[in-house]
């Protein structure tokens, strides 16, 4: 197979386009579909400073790579979860990653900041860690970009499909009225971007391999049977049938989603000991984990009312 641009030896095949690239000529393509998403939706400016949330993987560390590559003013976010092992070998390639490059990362560890690391909170609480763990990465973040004007995650367009599959079969219409590859910046969140929303998990795992980034590549020991990766298997069965549904679907309901939304959404208000935004009544979801874990003052629950 041949490079449709400059008829070199092609590395890649991309079905979707009928489009065969070599490796210089890829890697322009990939730039493209990240610039044309952050135009797209306005994601943000040159003059902006993102913080690039970054775990360790293919996905976040090409969208690091990517952005810095377009010129933009990037620094990276890494939150140490302390999961053995886990934690401490994703943490050495984002390390590894920004070295390099000279750019600037911030590491921040659970342990030190909220008291105790990610296994002991799901032991301790009996939770599923997942529904722990992006809450406190949400939280983390968002203090973490208190000097920043946007938060940029590495999304790809299967986990997007992902989730808004989950949320059409569940019929979850509060999610499909806010899930977007941008979130403004209001009641005291920061704004929040999915620039790789473009790009397919091969085509972020192409882009990785051709630029030669060290990437992590172990799934996460504490994550069980996660409905995403049901979903992404289901989407790559109808890819295959019905070539680009998966993009279709996605750009389809971005543009009818706001029959969605509606009035009556709660205003968020900050947490009487944190300050995070929250609707829970009082105090955030966070501080309420603390409390549970005995890291803070139980008749803090007192005088706040609400839900958990
Ligand atoms: P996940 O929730 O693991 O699918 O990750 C979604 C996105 O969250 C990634 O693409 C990253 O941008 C960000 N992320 C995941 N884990 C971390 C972490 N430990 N520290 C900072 N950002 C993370
Ligand atoms: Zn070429
Ligand atoms: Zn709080």
């Amino acid at each position: 197979m041949k490079c449709r641009i400059c008829k070199g030896k092609a590395e890649i095949y991309l079905p979707q386009y009928n489009l065969a690239l070599c490796r210089e000529h890829y890697i322009e393509f990939f730039l493209r579909r990240v610039k044309k998403a952050v135009k797209d939706f306005k994601m943000f400016s040159r003059e902006d400073r993102i913080l690039v949330a970054v775990s360790g993987g293919k996905d976040s560390l090409s969208l690091w790579d990517a952005l810095h590559s377009l010129g933009y003013n990037t620094a990276g976010f890494f939150l140490d979860l302390g999961i053995n092992g886990h934690s401490a070998r994703s943490r050495e390639r984002v390390e590894k990653f920004a070295e390099e490059r000279g750019l600037p990362l911030k590491i921040e560890e659970l342990e030190r900041v909220f008291g105790m690391t990610l296994p002991e909170i799901t032991k301790r609480l009996r939770e599923p860690a997942c529904k722990l763990c992006g809450r406190l990465k949400r939280y983390y973040m968002e203090q973490a970009a208190k000097d920043y004007d946007v938060i940029a995650t590495g999304h790809n367009m299967d986990d997007e499909v992902a989730f808004l599959m989950g949320n059409v079969f569940n019929w979850k219409e509060e999610y499909l009225a806010h899930q977007s590859p941008v979130l403004p910046a209001e009641h005291g969140f920061s704004r929040k971007v999915k620039p790789l929303i473009y790009l397919s998990e091969r085509e972020t795992a192409a882009y990785a391999f051709m630029r030669g980034i060290d990437y992590y590549d172990e799934r996460c020991p504490l994550s069980r049977g996660a409905t995403s990766i049901f979903y992404k298997n289901i989407m790559r069965q109808m890819e295959l049938g019905m070539m680009g549904i998966r993009f279709r679907f996605l750009k389809g309901f971005y543009s009818i989603q706001d029959r969605f939304k509606s009035e009556d959404r709660e205003t968020p208000s900050p947490c009487k000991v944190c300050g995070y935004p929250t609707t829970a009544g009082g105090l955030c979801s966070v501080c309420r984990m603390k409390i549970r874990l005995g890291l803070l003052p139980e008749d803090l629950l007192e005088d706040s009312s609400g839900k958990g």
